[in-house]
């Protein structure tokens, strides 16, 4: 089984949808081995948006990513990083697709809800960002025979 990354940003906590959010997550069959609500400052955000930090719209990133706690979420499950990835939806809200969590609950490239780590390497490294080992808990829940066939989660 692989684990992702997920956070539930600002946008997610200040609209009321982590109640939305996670019942969706979980209705997929996907299993939260881990979730607590932190601050976010611009340090661990420079380092989690390495990629963007010499963008114009970066502080933009950094004031909304700041303005309230976010909840933080390590999502377990078969091919879980595509999968949830695939349920997130692109970038900007007004051109996800109906069905997504973007798509059916945000208007906005930047105010999109969601963060979900884009590969199995960097889900790696944005769940030892986030977490520490011990806050990641391991167990089987007892309807995993109900989710997957045996040969999938031996796989
Ligand atoms: P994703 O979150 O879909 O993986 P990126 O890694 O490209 O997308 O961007 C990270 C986050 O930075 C986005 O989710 C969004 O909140 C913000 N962002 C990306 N592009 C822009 C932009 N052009 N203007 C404002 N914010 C942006």
């Amino acid at each position: 089984m692989e684990q992702t990354l997920v956070i539930l940003k600002p946008s997610a906590v200040e609209r009321c949808l982590v109640g939305e959010i996670i019942t969706r997550i979980q209705n997929k069959g996907l299993i939260i081995t881990g979730m607590k609500m932190m601050q976010l400052d611009e340090a661990i955000l420079r380092e989690h948006y390495a990629h963007l930090t010499d963008r114009p719209f970066f502080p933009s990133i950094v004031e909304s990513m700041t303005a309230t706690p976010v909840i933080v979420m390590c999502v377990e499950g078969v091919e879980a990083v595509a999968v949830v990835r695939a349920m997130t939806g692109v970038t900007n809200g007004r051109n996800a697709a109906p069905g997504t969590l973007r798509g059916d609950y945000c208007m906005s490239g930047q105010a999109n809800i969601v963060h979900a780590s884009d590969s199995i390497e960097n889900a790696r490294i944005e769940l030892k960002r986030f977490f520490r080992p011990e806050e990641i808990f391991r167990y089987i829940p007892s309807t995993l025979k109900f989710i997957y066939s045996d040969d999938e989660v031996k796989a």
